[in-house]
């Protein structure tokens, strides 16, 4: 694979926004490490299908990495790679346990135990960008991590997740020119808590961004007010000091 650049244009745009807005500082009244599992399964009528099966989970880091015996032998040396190459070895962890949950979802929503996970870019070939789940083509799978926390979903249609730790935003109304619609951002800053509602679009938006329907270069023109964007269901949901947004295919 020589020849390839280390970073694709993808990581590039991502990076220097995601840098600046999950990692704000925590607030006092943050939770500690139980969130709690939210297992959710809508079995209904979606769009042209009958039934869409999804399963969600959101969890404490440590919760899933003590449900595995022996979870660095439970992913690929890929994977083991990407999460040893974190600075910090909650992040490694929270990677990891990341990936350990979307097997988890897998299982539950297919019945197989042995859940095989692969990330490669379409555009640098590198093992980021959206997943699939090797050998079973019609099982979609995207999972998230923040701060000792982690979420991850499998569905039969395209999913993406997103978790975010809530927090304090350092300057809000810089955030919400930048990635908010202008009624949005209207909407965002006349409101009661601005910051929780801001971190509710976000993990909308970010949601979106996993399953592939809009970069984060498009948040400022993408509204998702109403709950739907481009083809896709959206759900936030907020366990106790997390916002999680899950976007579903309609
Ligand atoms: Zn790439």
């Amino acid at each position: 694979m020589s020849g390839l650049p280390r970073r694709c244009r993808l990581t590039e745009a991502l990076e220097p926004l995601r840098s600046r807005v999950p990692n704000g500082s925590l607030t006092p009244s943050s939770p500690g490490p139980h969130a709690g599992v939210t297992d959710v399964t809508h079995a209904g009528p979606v769009g042209r299908r009958r039934f869409v099966r999804v399963h969600l989970q959101v969890a404490a880091t440590a919760e899933v990495l003590g449900r595995w015996p022996d979870p660095w032998s439970a992913v690929s040396p890929v994977e083991r790679d990407r999460a040893q190459a974190f600075h910090g070895a909650d992040d490694a962890r929270d990677f990891l346990a990341a990936h350990l949950l979307a097997r988890e979802c897998v299982t539950a929503l297919t019945g197989e135990t042995t859940v095989h996970l692969e990330q490669r870019c379409t555009e640098c070939g590198g093992p980021h960008g959206k997943p699939f789940v090797l050998g079973l083509s019609d099982a979609c799978v995207s999972w998230s991590h923040s701060h000792g926390h982690v979420g991850a979903v499998a569905a039969d249609v395209p999913v993406g997740v997103d978790v975010e730790a809530r927090h304090r935003q350092h300057d809000i109304e810089r955030l919400v020119r930048r990635t908010a619609t202008p009624e949005e951002g209207a909407a965002i800053l006349a409101g009661d808590d601005p910051d929780d509602a801001y971190l509710r679009m976000w993990v909308a938006k970010e949601a979106l961004v996993k399953v592939g329907a809009i970069t984060l270069g498009e948040f400022g023109r993408t509204d998702v007010r109403s709950g739907t964007y481009g083809g896709f269901t959206l759900t936030v949901t907020e366990p106790e000091g997390l916002a999680v947004g899950l976007a579903v295919q309609a």
